[in-house]
Parts: structure tokens; sequence; C-alpha cells
């Protein structure tokens, strides 16, 4: 029954207009374009805010230098403490940035909730790392030399963000960036910059109460043309993108250009291969949540399903049931399967690719469509729909943001594997079966060529405790758990010397 001016005031939104902030410090002295931002729940306008003009983003990019000279000193452990308090302060306010997310970005309730609960993760897990930043201790060639390697921190880490998890991405990055002694300046997708004023009025809070540089944690508003500003910047030691292949080509030219560094996590097309050995009661629940779920809108979502010729037609009959079954509506209600797509030109780019497909020869056992009526106001609800198709099929080749699934036949695993690997993208794959050799296969080097490979459970929904990223045109970059903070340091090889002589490497002799 909470009002979203509520929740907004909860989370101190006000409705003074911002572009950019250090800290607590707001910078609006160029106000650049104002960008009214509308709901796709119902249409309605939520708020309105500026883009940062040149003098915020040089504002932004002083103070972050200035904060990094003072954070980089700060023993890593307590850099930690920062980052538990934001946890803690997270926890607080779950309720409220978990709705906030779901009316501004259109996802369900509980995942808006859960992509909270994924930074409150990440928290955790960039807690315990502040004390394991491990580097290697070598054995050197020459007598009383030791040789050991330690990771120090880059600078400034940019982070841009895409509309679809508008508030997870920034703390995957944040989290572990800080604990390894970076400040972050982050731009969020302009479809979702409330959710990203929210965290950072968090996070400032955090600051101002441990009276730490206001430039460990940035804000900087703006469309693609500020991602540019930052691609382009020597000053951003580190780019992380996540969002489209379009837009990773860009980052990557530019910073590249620069022989910077960057992270980027970019568009999947995922599949799942269901063989005649799967449990088909798990197959259908991780098919159908991973095509339909965030109505398609995550990168890890289920797009193929590559089915063996021998359970082709009963796994068809039975997706068609479950789709039957679908409710669609306001994703605040928990009764909702499926909420909107993000805006009308989300809903554009779907109804192209539907006729895109039927153009191509797709057969549609579940049709799609724009829903109509007052419960889909905004114009932005659609039809979760399936398609017959042929993995060669240009359309299929490709990523479309919206709720379309494709069925593909196969006759033998290494032809689904061949299907599944047969696409520009390699972010998230899965198997359904309960064959050992068959799961195992799918996992070996003649296997998935993706950057996450599961086994019994869909491709989409993943844990924060592993590295998170995808091959090909997914980017290459990792983030998240296991190992992936090395990307936010740069490793420096140490060599000591400890005796009275100058012995070279490899045994050369120079004497003068
Ligand atoms: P998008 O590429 O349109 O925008 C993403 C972000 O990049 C926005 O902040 C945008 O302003 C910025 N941007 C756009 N062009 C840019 C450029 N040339 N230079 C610098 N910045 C630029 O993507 P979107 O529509 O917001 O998100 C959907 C896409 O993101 C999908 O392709 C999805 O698969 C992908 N995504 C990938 C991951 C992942 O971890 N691999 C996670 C979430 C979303």
């Amino acid at each position: 029954s909470q009002t979203i001016a509520d929740t907004l005031q909860k989370l101190n939104i006000s409705a003074e207009n911002q572009a950019a902030s250090s800290g607590q410090n707001w910078f609006s002295t160029d106000k650049g374009a104002l960008r009214d931002v509308f709901s796709p729940v119902d249409g309605a306008k939520i708020a309105s805010v500026y883009a940062a003009g040149p003098a915020d983003y040089d504002a932004i990019i002083a103070q972050a230098k200035e904060a990094f000279l003072y954070w980089r000193n700060v023993p890593a452990p307590q850099r930690g403490n920062f980052v538990r308090k934001l946890g803690n302060a997270l926890r607080k306010h779950k309720s409220d940035l978990g709705r906030l997310v779901s009316y501004e970005m259109g996802k369900s309730l509980q995942e808006g909730l859960g992509e909270v609960q994924e930074m409150i993760d990440i928290c955790d897990f960039a807690v315990g790392l502040s004390r394991q930043l491990y580097g290697l201790s070598m054995h050197s060639e020459r007598a009383q030399h030791r040789m050991m390697e330690q990771w120090h921190p880059l600078g400034i880490v940019g982070i841009i963000s895409a509309f679809n998890f508008p508030v997870a991405v920034w703390s995957w990055n944040a989290a572990i960036a800080w604990v390894c002694g970076n400040v972050c300046i982050w731009k969020p997708s302009e479809k979702t910059p409330l959710t990203a004023i929210a965290c950072q009025k968090i996070a400032a809070q955090i600051l101002a109460e441990g009276n730490l540089p206001e430039g460990i944690s940035s804000l900087i508003l703006g469309d693609a043309s500020i991602g540019k500003q930052l691609a382009n910047d020597p000053n951003i030691n580190l780019l992380s993108a996540t969002g489209s292949t379009k837009m990773g080509k860009s980052v990557a030219a530019a910073v590249g250009a620069r022989l910077g560094k960057h992270i980027l996590e970019l568009g999947g097309n995922n599949a799942i291969i269901i063989t005649p050995e799967a449990d088909l009661n798990l197959a259908l629940m991780g098919a159908v949540f991973g095509a339909v779920g965030t109505a398609g809108q995550r990168c890890t979502s289920t797009r193929r399903l590559i089915i063996h010729e021998d359970i082709y037609e009963e796994f068809k009959a039975r997706l068609i049931k479950a789709y039957g079954q679908l409710k669609i509506g306001n994703p605040l209600n928990a009764e909702n399967h499926v909420g909107p797509l993000i805006d009308k030109d989300a809903v554009q780019n779907y109804l192209q690719a539907i006729a895109r497909c039927k153009a191509e020869g797709g057969n549609f056992v579940v049709e799609g469509g724009v829903l109509e009526g007052a419960e889909y106001a905004s114009g932005c609800y659609v039809k979760p729909c399936i398609a017959e198709a042929k993995n060669e099929m240009c359309v299929v080749q490709e990523e479309t943001f919206a709720p379309i699934l494709y069925l593909l036949k196969y006759s033998d695993l290494s032809e689904a594997i061949a299907m599944q690997n047969g696409v520009p993208q390699g972010l998230s794959s899965a198997i359904m079966t309960n064959n050992l050799r068959e799961a195992e296969l799918f996992l070996s080097a003649s296997g998935s060529d993706c950057g996450i490979a599961n086994v019994n459970i869909g491709t989409s929904g993943a844990e924060i405790g592993g590295a998170f990223g995808g091959e090909k045109e997914s980017g290459g970059g990792r983030e998240s758990g296991s190992d992936a903070w090395k990307a936010y340091m740069r490793r420096q090889t140490n060599t000591i010397n400890y005796s009275s002589d100058l012995p070279l490497a490899q045994g050369i002799v120079f004497s003068v």
C-alpha cells in the first residue's frame, strides 16, 4: 500500500534535480539536458533528472583523484569496514530500495528485493576479501634473493551500468574496487537514475559518518555521451562497462586507443540443451523461468532451447501449457509472473524481432503481441512467445532483449553443443541431463564455450561467489566472486637482494 512518493521520501530522494555527486556533495554548476524518468509499470512520470555538464564532470574527476590519494593508503581491512557498513545500511533499506528497483525498472518485487540482497551479499564477500588480497612468493634462482608479488590499487574505477540490473552491477564492481583501494565513479543507465541516486545517498552517508573523502563514491548522470567521455578519459584507470555488445565495441575501441584497462559485460544468447535423459519437470521450470523472468531482460535470459528429437514434441506441448498459465501484469503484485519491458522502444524491438522471425520461416507455437487495457496503460506489457526456428536464422543469432524463446531440434549431443556454441555471444549456457557422460562432455574443453555453464539449472540467476562474465561478443570480462578482484588491482613483482653480491639473472657476467 506504500506509495512511490513515500518510498522516494524514505530513500531521501527529493524533488530537487541532481546531475552528479561526489559523496553528499551535489554538483549542478552547468546542468546538462533534463530527462524525465517514467515507470514502465504504469507509465507515470516519477521525476526528472539533469545530465552532468562538462564542469560537473571535471569536478567529479578532481574529487575522485584527491580521494584516491588518501584511500590507497588506508589498510585494506579498514576499507572493508566501510563496505561492511554499506552492506548493513543496504539491509536497513532493502525493502524500499527493492520497491524502487521494481517500480523504476519493471522487474517483479521479489526480483527487486533479490537484487538488493545481491548487493548485500557482495558487500559481505568484499569484507572477507579485504583480508585476503594475497600475492604469491616465488623462489629466486639467485642465492639470498627473494621474489614476491604485491597487488596495488589502480586509481579511479569507472562503472557504466545497464538498466536491467540498475543497482546490483554497481555493487559487484564498487564493493570489490573499494576494498582493493580504488575510488569509483558510477554512470548508471539513463533509464534508471533514481535507484542510482538512492544508492549514492546511502554510500555518501556512510562516508560522511566515517569522515572519509567524498570522492570515494561518485555518481554521474547522463546518457551514452557521458559513457563515451569516461571511455576516452585517461583519468579512468579501469572502466567496467555493462550493456549491449554495440556499446562494448565502442568502449573497447576508445579504451583500447589509450591502452587503458576495461571489463566488458555484454549481451548473451543463452541456450539450454535438453537431452532425452533430462528430468523434464526440472527442465520445464528452468526453461520457463529463464525465458520469461524479468520479461526476458536478463543478460542470462534463456533465448534458445536445444531439444532432443525424441522428447521434442512432448516438451513443446508442456511448454505451451505452461505459457498458457503465465500471469502478465503489475510486477509489484506478487501474483504476476511477467512484468513490462523497460520502454516503448523495447516493445518495438520485440515486435520487429517477431516479424523478422516469421519472415525467416519461424513458426510461432505461442503467439506474441502487445497487451492493451487499463492494467497495461504504460504500453510496455508484451506476451512471452515461442517460435520453432533454426539456429542459423539471423534473428536467432542476435540477442533480442524481450521474452522470445526459440525452439531448436537436435539428434546427437555433439550437434547440440555445436548449435549452442554457434552464435557470436558466449555468456551463459546449461544442459539438463541425469547422464554423467553428457554432463561432463558439456563442461569439458570440447563442450560449452561460454563463461557460465550449468548442469540441471537454467541459464539465468548467478551467485556472487563465482566470477561472472562471458566470452566472445559477451565481452570477456569477469566480475564479482572468485579471483575477479585481480582485475581491479595492478600486480607488482618485487625482487629483493639481501646478499652483498650482485649476481645477474640467467647467469650473465658483467664486470667493470
Ligand atoms: P546499453 O548498451 O544501451 O546501455 C548500457 C549503458 O551503456 C548505459 O549506461 C548507456 O548510457 C551506456 N552507453 C551506451 N552506449 C555507450 C557508448 N558508446 N559508450 C559508453 N557508454 C555507452 O544497454 P541496456 O539496454 O541498458 O542494457 C541491456 C544490455 O545489457 C543487454 O545487451 C544485456 O545483455 C546487457 N547486460 C549484460 C550484462 C552482463 O553482465 N553481461 C548484465 C546486464 C545487462
